[in-house]
Parts: C-alpha cells; structure tokens; sequence
C-alpha cells in the first residue's frame, strides 16, 4: 500500500500518478490529513486494505508533499553503515550511533528547490526513512516493526562548516537549513517493498551516481534501531526515522565534492521511488 500526501491529503495511490482520495473514498472516516491518519494507523489500515479498487483522481508531482507533514519529531541517526562511518573517519559504533534531529521547520516533500547557504559546503546524504505508525516505548525488537507504518526515501542534506564547526559537533542545526529535509515521494508499507531489510538506494548529481549501497548493510537495521531508541524516547504516530546514510558523501570523496547552483540531486529507493532537489544559491542581502 502507498499513501501520498496531495496537496496536504491523504491520498491512497492506486498508480503513480492517480490514486484515491481518502477523506472522500471513505465517507469522511478518515482524512483528509495525513497525521489525524497516522494517529489512527491500524483502523486505516484495516479500511485501506478493503478500499474500492478504482483509479480515483490524477495528480502530479509537483501536489506532493512529505508523507507526514507535521510529525512531533524527526530522529535522525549518524555512521549506521560501516564503510559510511570509515570515510567519515569514525569507528563503526557498537552503541546507539550518534543521534540527533533535523528540526521540523527543514521538512518538504519530494521535488523542491533548496538554497545553498552562503560560505557554505552543502553535501547529499540519502537515507531510508521510517514512519511510526503506533506509539513506541521500550518496545522489543521484534515487536519493532508493528510501530512502523511504511518507508519513505530522506535526503539527510548536511552543510558542513556549521555541522562542524566549534568545540563539539552541531549536527541538528548544520542539518536543519531551510529544505535540508525533504522526504517523499510517499509512504510504502513494509509488506509492499521487495525486501523490508534489503533495499537498494543510491543517489546521483546531475546524473552522474554519488552514493549506491544496500539497507542490509546498515549497521542498526530498522527494527534494532527503533527498539533502541524507544529505551530512552517515546517514538509517537507520525515521527519520521532517518536511519543513517551509506557511504559516497562529498565529504567523504579525495577531493571533498560540494553541491553547487544549477545542480539537480536525485535520490531513490528500490520498491520506493525517487525524489529531486535543485540547489540555488542563497541571494545577498541588499
Ligand atoms: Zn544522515
């Protein structure tokens, strides 16, 4: 099942591009918002699961926006794949990986344009991303998954200066710019991609391909990750997962490789999608 939001609703995808509108589909049962939604994950998922088989309405890319628009918090998670962690420098953490969030105000949908700060060095992180569909506190690992309503694709973008510059690492706000947060294209459930632990993602600067690596190589795969971080927070309905990202950072590149104006990141997810971002740079204050 995929669910997108359409110009802010719920919209359950019938093709990629028409889908059923939920609030109308369902007499008004659920929706039209996406978190009211998320809120009552297992009944929608009872109805959607029963939902009229028709093409509903058409819609285009530029209606999308982030399958869940307001979530209470963004967790994101640093070094979670091996080879990541080495260019970074880092040894692979046997711990929690450094965690920290993407402030809200940094969240869009899929497509969008983001504007290079000035004096800045704005690098690409593709990440998977998981979206809680019920409430989880110290929940057990296999019981992980059934807090998650689906996947989605994240660009964990990063400017690197501000990330680390100072006595000790400011990775929320070096990762929370304006549009540093888009996510999309819409949520996939875990049963409807290939293989919830074994996705292929990658992403490519104006075509030419920057990052490639498999899920199975996450260091915390999804269901440890979420169990673990449900030791200390309480993961609500809506709250989005950045799960780390896999190695081909600019950062990590000999010579380092910073996004400039112009350029078009595409990023995607097997069994998912694919999302884009153009960068522009930031105009000068007159
Ligand atoms: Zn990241």
């Amino acid at each position: 099942m995929k669910l997108a939001n359409v110009d802010g609703r719920a919209v359950l995808l019938t093709t990629d591009h028409t889908g059923l509108d939920v609030e109308q589909v369902s007499d008004g049962k659920f929706g039209p918002d996406l978190p009211s939604i998320y809120e009552n994950w297992d009944g929608f998922r009872s109805w959607a699961d029963q939902a009229p088989a028709e093409p509903g309405i058409s819609f285009t890319r530029s209606q999308l926006g982030p399958p869940s628009p307001a979530p209470g918090q963004i967790v994101a998670i640093g070094l979670n794949y091996h080879a990541h962690a080495a260019e970074s420098g880092f040894a692979a953490p046997d711990h929690l990986p450094p965690t920290f969030t993407k402030f809200v105000s940094a969240l869009t949908g899929p497509d969008s344009e983001v504007v290079l700060p000035a004096g800045g060095q704005v690098d690409w992180e593709v990440e998977l991303v998981a979206v809680i569909g019920r409430t989880a506190h110290r929940v057990a690992e296999d019981e992980a998954w059934d807090h998650i309503a689906g996947l989605t694709i994240g660009q964990d973008i990063s400017e690197r200066v501000s990330q680390l510059a100072g006595p000790a690492p400011q990775f929320s706000l070096g990762k929370s710019f304006p549009g540093f947060a888009p996510v999309g294209p819409w949520l996939v459930t875990a049963e409807a991609v290939p293989d919830r632990d074994d996705l292929g993602l990658g992403c490519a600067v104006d075509g030419e391909t920057v990052q490639d690596g498999r899920t199975r190589d996450l260091i915390f795969p999804v269901a440890r990750l979420v169990a673990e971080l449900s030791r200390t927070i309480t993961l609500r309905p809506g709250d989005l997962v950045f799960t780390g990202t896999p190695a081909g950072v600019g950062q990590g590149r000999n010579p380092q490789r910073f996004l400039r104006p112009g350029e078009e990141l595409t990023s995607w997810i097997e069994g998912i999608g694919e999302m884009r971002q153009t960068f522009v740079a930031e105009q000068e204050e007159a």
